[in-house]
């Protein structure tokens, strides 16, 4: 992603951490072999009063006390008690510090209590009013309330219909976090629905494990397209893009993998958008008395373009327009006599008509 998330978001997790309480005293008792408690006994004190109405939280712990005294190897019990606790150590299992069992390494007599538990206690942040507050802390704090998996959706302000919220680790394989905070993360529709789904960031396609970025720690993503031919591409007009990113980490290649960066760049933003940007180009450079007469000139103008784009930083595509403008600031710099002539021409007041890719 090209950017994180305030760690803030996470702080308000008290609903997960109260959950992940009450399933250990369940673990804890079904052990010792004590009875189950009269509701809402099961749960912390400090959460019993705020809690107590809700019968189908109730119904659906003590249904996992059910299933889980039917494993009656200790062994079983522990398992499913480790991941509890490992499906939850986000930060972790996304740099490939630690590992944990996904459901389907669980004994299956535990798999519909957990599923059930854990899909409704997802649902109840909404009651609960987590998930609102988590995303006005993110939204307040996001730069120009950019998707920061792709850069190129917006946010909508809160009060809006609700933006999508991503279980990071797919809670179809780790259930216990999907009531996390830490694990669940605003996204755009189309990152959410037409990308990410259900992928297991964990694990590669031929089931290798790989590390990923933990969305409420780490620093922002530079988009660099100076190695990109600018001409030969889709069309001999268009540049042949070459998309890289900086710093280029393994987690860089997780992110590309799963959300198709360099495909929807390419394809959806970089070659959709470079003739319009040229034309922007052209009209403030005209306007600003701008000239490419000279190759100083024109090097000038690109520079100062390129700091434009900069300055207005991830709305409206601005950082790409950024990258694009470097790269054609870079070939002109390095002589790239074909390019020259282009922009030439493109901001030459006395070129009636250019043709623009
Ligand atoms: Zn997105």
């Amino acid at each position: 992603m090209l950017f994180g998330y305030p760690p803030t978001a996470t702080q308000n997790n008290w609903f997960h951490e109260c959950l992940i309480q009450a399933i250990k005293e369940v673990h804890a008792r079904v052990d010792a072999q004590q009875l189950y408690p009269p509701w809402p006994q099961i749960l912390p004190a400090a959460y019993q009063a705020t809690l107590r109405s809700r019968r189908g939280l109730r119904d659906r712990i003590q249904a996992y006390d059910v299933a889980l005294r039917q494993l009656v190897s200790q062994s079983q019990r522990a398992a499913v008690l480790a991941a509890v606790t490992d499906q939850n150590r986000i930060a972790e299992l996304l740099a490939n510090n630690c590992n944990c069992a996904a459901l389907s390494a669980l004994p299956a007599a535990i798999h519909a209590a957990v599923v059930s538990l854990f899909d409704f206690a997802f649902e109840l942040l909404t009651d609960l009013n987590i998930r609102d507050d988590q995303f006005k802390t993110i939204y307040d704090e996001v730069p120009d309330h950019i998707c920061p998996f792709c850069g190129t959706e917006y946010f909508e302000a809160p009060g809006a219909p609700r933006e999508a919220l991503d279980h990071y680790l797919a809670k179809s394989l780790y259930p216990f976090a999907a009531a996390n905070l830490k694990n669940l993360v605003p996204m755009g529709h189309k990152c959410n629905s037409n990308y990410k789904l259900a992928t297991d960031l964990l694990y590669d396609d031929s089931g290798t494990r790989r590390v990923a970025f933990y969305p409420y720690n780490h620093g922002k993503i530079g988009v660099v397209l100076d190695c990109s031919d600018p001409f030969n591409g889709s069309t001999p007009e268009k540049p042949n893009w070459q998309i890289d990113f900086d710093p280029y980490t393994p987690a860089v290649l997780t992110w590309d993998t799963v959300f198709h960066i360099q495909e929807r760049y390419k394809r959806d933003h970089l070659d959709e958008g470079y003739k319009a940007w040229l034309w922007e180009f052209r009209n403030w450079a005209r306007r600003s008395g701008q000239r490419g007469d000279t190759d100083a000139n024109l090097v000038y103008a690109l520079t100062t373009f390129e700091q434009i784009c900069s300055e207005n930083g991830m709305r409206d595509k601005w950082f790409l327009k950024a990258a694009v403008f470097r790269m054609l600031r870079l070939h002109c710099e390095n002589g790239h006599q074909r390019l020259k002539q282009f922009l030439h021409d493109l901001l030459d007041p006395s070129t009636a008509a250019v043709t623009v890719p």
